[in-house]
């Protein structure tokens, strides 16, 4: 005689779900008759336990398996965002015998977490990073051929108060390419970290990101698959960020261009002709930042040294967009 629901194992009892499956719809053939189809069935066993629903909508197996993977992500996503334990999943699983096994789940979010290399940003502060180099990588495997003109890479930063108490700064880059078939308006986050935007607090907790930004700025281009991109990088954000990244003060010092050695009092004179702070002694220089920036009587709005931050020569090329 054959074993009995409840006294089947699991990989029985998904053998048994299978066949009686096939012998319910073929069973209930007459329904069609009456212009109806049957999409499920409940069971229980003789002695209550629920059994898991049979379902007998009409679905080929590639249908079912992606509506399975589907509502495993669905599951996993509500897991993570009301941080429900493992433990606890497979206890209501066992009570309900139709959600997807902890053992599924499990694996999905270990095949998910797979795909990105995520790390602890460094210092006391609560953050994480992804490798710049990494996910530029899988930027460029999406572009449909390979682009001949530089690549411009635009990296931007940007504080944002999310509450009353907690702040964020998120660092992110795009791809700024007209041939490449790729959406300009794509940001890919490098590193968040909740904290204030303030010098310290960047150069203690985004120190690896902005060395990588560095190295790549100087290597100049980034292999991938054999082949190799030429790259140019843009540094954006706005004001505030900027002036913390090149080390000098906030916009109310009386230096606050990250551009030129303009005095606030000056700004409004318009007695000098129109390219009087463009002209080399009056521009920032990296070399002059940095000289500043070590010397005890600090000029011109510096204040820390920018290359722990951004890398002298970086500075000095790199392209600044204002946001
Ligand atoms: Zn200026």
């Amino acid at each position: 005689m054959e074993k009995k629901f409840q006294e089947a194992g699991k990989t029985q009892r998904y053998e048994k779900i299978k066949t009686l499956t096939n012998k319910v719809d073929k069973a209930l053939w007459f329904l069609e008759s009456y212009g109806l189809k049957p999409s499920s069935l409940k069971l229980t066993t003789v002695s209550g336990e629920p059994v898991k629903q049979l379902d007998l909508a009409d679905k080929d197996d590639e249908t079912r398996r992606s509506m399975d993977l589907e509502k495993m992500k669905a599951i996993l996503f509500i897991l993570d965002k009301f941080k429900i334990s493992d433990q606890a999943y497979h206890e209501i699983v066992r009570k309900t015998e139709d959600l997807p096994r902890l053992h599924s789940i499990v694996r999905l979010r270990e095949k998910t977490n797979s795909t990105f290399e995520i790390y602890r940003t460094t210092g006391n502060i609560p953050g994480a990073y992804v490798s710049l180099k990494s996910e530029l990588e899988n930027c460029f495997k999406t572009f449909e051929t390979l682009p001949s003109e530089t690549i411009k890479i635009k990296i931007s930063g940007d504080g944002t108060r999310v509450t009353r108490i907690s702040n964020f700064i998120v660092l992110s880059f795009s791809i700024i390419s007209e041939t490449a078939k790729l959406s300009a308006d794509e940001q890919t986050v490098l590193a968040i970290v909740k904290t204030s935007e303030s010098y310290e607090n960047l150069s203690s907790s985004l120190h690896p990101v902005f060395s990588e930004i560095n190295e790549l700025y100087h290597s100049g281009s980034i292999e991938n698959n054999e082949n190799i991109y030429k790259i140019q990088l843009f540094f954006g954000g706005h004001m505030k960020f900027l002036q913390i990244c090149l080390g000098i003060g906030s916009s109310t010092g009386e230096y606050a261009c990250v551009w030129c050695k303009v005095s606030k009092f000056d700004r409004g004179d318009i007695s000098k002709p129109w390219n009087f702070y463009l002209a080399p002694d009056m521009k920032r220089s990296i070399s002059e930042t940095t000289v500043l920036s070590r010397s005890s009587k600090k000029g011109y709005g510096v204040k820390h040294t920018l290359c722990s931050l951004l890398n002298q020569n970086t500075v000095s090329q790199m392209n600044f967009i204002y946001l």
